[in-house]
């Protein structure tokens, strides 16, 4: 410390102590204390050094911190779409390997990027039972039944069919499944305060029962004609008892099962009117390429409230392009 202050005073009477230095050689004790206040100068002026380019590593050391937060574009993301990504880091982003690990199926059996995919990512659709997320699985709402999907097993039979208490308009008795058939008497009911009086002709059909439809239907018109008007056994909605066949009351029977149905009070009421209760036509005018089947206005399909009505809304009449599966205008 004296040093400090001794060197600070002595340093005017530098150059003289070094004129002395050259008369005064070691171990003259003048040389000693010359030599001395001198290292002190060089270590002082050593360290004044040593404190500048302190502040430069200083710099050099935050730079390297935010060298180290080009992970910051991470964060910049993360602001910009707080929403979108948030636990993938850049690298993920831009390699993106797994195109779609957020909207992995959600629907078993349906096309990934289907729009029925789009409308369960967001919750509001039912059945809540994880097990019925699956188009394969005959005891679901959303099972697909068409000529390249069969009821598996072919003898599938529902556990829980009931008698809908509504109309009936032929002598076959109504069974669906609980669910179907509930929301049939609420959708007749609503149809009645409309003034349109719904029957049913036909609904559930066991394994057993569409082998006599079907044979019916070939012993009649021959195979071409009745594999487009009516399903062989094992491939039949029916079956599946979410399907139904209606009527009206009010029109003719021959205009049961035809065309005709169309332009009848009830087949007007159920196109505008059977998604608020779950329901879709299922082989609809212009889809026969896809359903396989000639349209039929009176088959009804009971699918849900959400994916019924969201497939009207979006406007798609297929229940096929819905899940985003091929079309199945032959059996295989
Ligand atoms: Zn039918």
């Amino acid at each position: 410390m004296p040093d400090a202050g001794s060197q600070q005073a002595h340093r005017p009477r530098r150059t003289r102590a070094d004129r002395l230095r050259a008369t005064l050689s070691w171990p003259n004790p003048a040389g000693i204390l010359i030599s001395i206040v001198g290292s002190a100068v060089v270590f002082m002026g050593a360290m004044s050094i040593a404190e500048e380019p302190a502040e430069p590593s200083t710099t050099t050391a935050s730079s390297a911190v935010s060298a180290t937060l080009p992970s910051s574009p991470e964060s910049t993301a993360r602001g910009d779409a707080p929403t979108a990504q948030p636990e993938s880091s850049p690298s993920t982003i831009t390699a993106s390997p797994m195109p779609q690990p957020t909207p992995a199926p959600l629907i078993q059996g349906a096309s990934s990027d289907a729009p029925i995919q789009q409308l369960f990512a967001t919750g509001t659709a039912a059945p809540t039972d994880r097990l019925l997320w699956n188009i394969a699985n005959p005891t679901s709402p959303l099972v697909l039944v068409n000529k390249h999907n069969p009821m598996v097993p072919a003898d599938y039979l529902p556990a829980d069919l009931r008698a809908p208490n509504v109309p009936l308009g032929s002598g076959e008795p109504a069974l669906l499944r609980s669910e179907a058939a509930a929301a049939v008497g609420r959708m007749f009911a609503a149809a009645s305060a409309d003034g349109v009086h719904i029957t049913i002709m036909s609904s559930f059909r066991s394994y057993e029962t569409q082998s006599t439809v079907y044979n019916g239907y070939l012993a009649q018109k021959g195979q071409d004609l009745s594999d487009t008007s009516s399903a062989r056994p094992g491939f039949s909605e029916h079956q599946t008892g979410f399907a139904l066949d209606i009527g009206d009351a009010t029109v003719s029977a021959a205009c049961e099962f035809t065309f005709c149905m169309a332009d009848s009070p009830a087949g007007k009421w159920v196109a505008a009117h059977g998604a608020d209760y779950g329901f879709v036509i299922r082989y609809p005018m212009g889809e026969e390429p896809v359903t396989g089947y000639a349209a039929e206005p009176w088959h009804l399909r009971f699918l849900g409230i959400a994916v019924a009505q969201d497939m009207s809304v979006r406007g798609i009449s297929s229940y096929e392009a819905y899940l985003g599966v091929p079309a199945a205008p032959d059996y295989k």
